[in-house]
Formats: C-alpha cells, sequence, structure tokens
C-alpha cells in the first residue's frame, strides 16, 4: 500500500486539508477517509472514481483539525469509532 505523509497545517482551508486526500493515481478529490486514531495517527484512504487506497500518516494537529473541522469534500470515518464532533453551524473557515 502507497505511503505518504499529509501536508495541511491546522489553519488551511478545507479545499487544501481535502487535497491531502487526493488520490495519488486519478487525483480524484472524492475519498473515503478513515482516520486511525492511535499514539501513530493516519488515515486509509479509498478512491471512490477508481477504487484504490494509499495510506495518509498524520500528525497530532493534523488528527486534531480532522476531528474539530473535516473537509466536507471526504467522507471521514473514525476507527475506533467516535463521536463526531459538532459542528458550528456559524463557523466559515479559517
Ligand atoms: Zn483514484
Amino acid at each position: 500500500m502507497l505511503e505518504d505523509a499529509a501536508r495541511f497545517i491546522p489553519g488551511d482551508p478545507p479545499s487544501l486539508v481535502a487535497a491531502s486526500f487526493a488520490c495519488p493515481w486519478c487525483l480524484a478529490t472524492a475519498a473515503i477517509v478513515t482516520v486511525i486514531s492511535t499514539t501513530a495517527p493516519s488515515a486509509v484512504c479509498e478512491c471512490t472514481a477508481c477504487g484504490d487506497e494509499w495510506l495518509v500518516h498524520l500528525d497530532g494537529r493534523q488528527l486534531m483539525r480532522m476531528h474539530f473541522a473535516p473537509p466536507l469534500e471526504c467522507a471521514v470515518r473514525w476507527f475506533p469509532v467516535r463521536r463526531a464532533a459538532p459542528r458550528d453551524p456559524n463557523w466559515a473557515g479559517w
């Protein structure tokens, strides 16, 4: 499985965060992102266009961003399963 490192900072706009999980083969941004919350956080990504999978390593700050403000372009799931943080309807991004 291809492995990569996420390239966003917590203050980046959602589109840049979503781009970190874009398919490395077909560049589709619509991915199923399963965030694995351990001492070495990562995300298993699945491309909904071509079906390939890859692994994206996250640091602690990126993990926090994914918890509090995941990009809407991605279907984000958590392992182990956790409740999503409540969304602020007035939040307009950083
Ligand atoms: Zn793809």
